[in-house]
């Protein structure tokens, strides 16, 4: 039986199921997902878009301007606007889901803190978790599977 996780937005409009374990997770502390949220950081499930599975309601996709210029396109619900999910730099093959849309959000805790740089001084990062001023290198920090995963999606 494989491992399901579903989560939706808050009018419950727009319904989801991973039909899988994320890749890896991140916490990112950027001030662009600090701005888009209205919060301190973002926890974001990367996982191929065709283990996404929509529910109900159709996501709306809406171009959010980036520090960096890369494209990043936010998922919403149409009626309550909730992110649920993100694609970056067009490739919509790698889905960045929102951890807080998931039914159980404690399933993922962050794998990694990314720009810590901008992180707000009073978020106490957990030892034993890697944290990074900035983005990281993903081939020494990712699980050899998540890696052949993404091998997978991108070659
Ligand atoms: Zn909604
Ligand atoms: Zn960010």
């Amino acid at each position: 039986m494989p491992e399901a996780f579903e989560g939706g937005c808050a009018c419950g409009h727009v319904r989801y199921r991973l039909n899988s374990k994320p890749m890896f997770v991140h916490c990112c502390h950027c001030r662009d997902c600090q701005r888009q949220t209205g919060s301190a950081f973002v926890v974001n499930a990367l996982i191929e878009t065709n283990r996404v599975d929509t529910l109900s309601g159709q996501t709306k996709a809406v171009p959010a301007p980036t520090d960096s210029g890369r494209p990043h396109v936010i998922h919403r619900c149409p009626n309550c606007e909730t992110a649920v999910w993100s694609h970056y730099s067009g490739r919509r093959e790698l889905s960045f889901v929102r951890v807080g849309s998931l039914d159980e959000p404690s399933e993922f805790p962050p794998d990694v803190h990314i720009y810590t740089r901008s992180k707000l001084p009073w978020v106490i990062l957990p030892a034993g978790v890697p944290a990074f001023p900035a983005y990281y290198d993903s081939r020494t920090l990712w699980p050899s599977e998540s890696l052949e995963r993404r091998k997978a999606i991108f070659g």
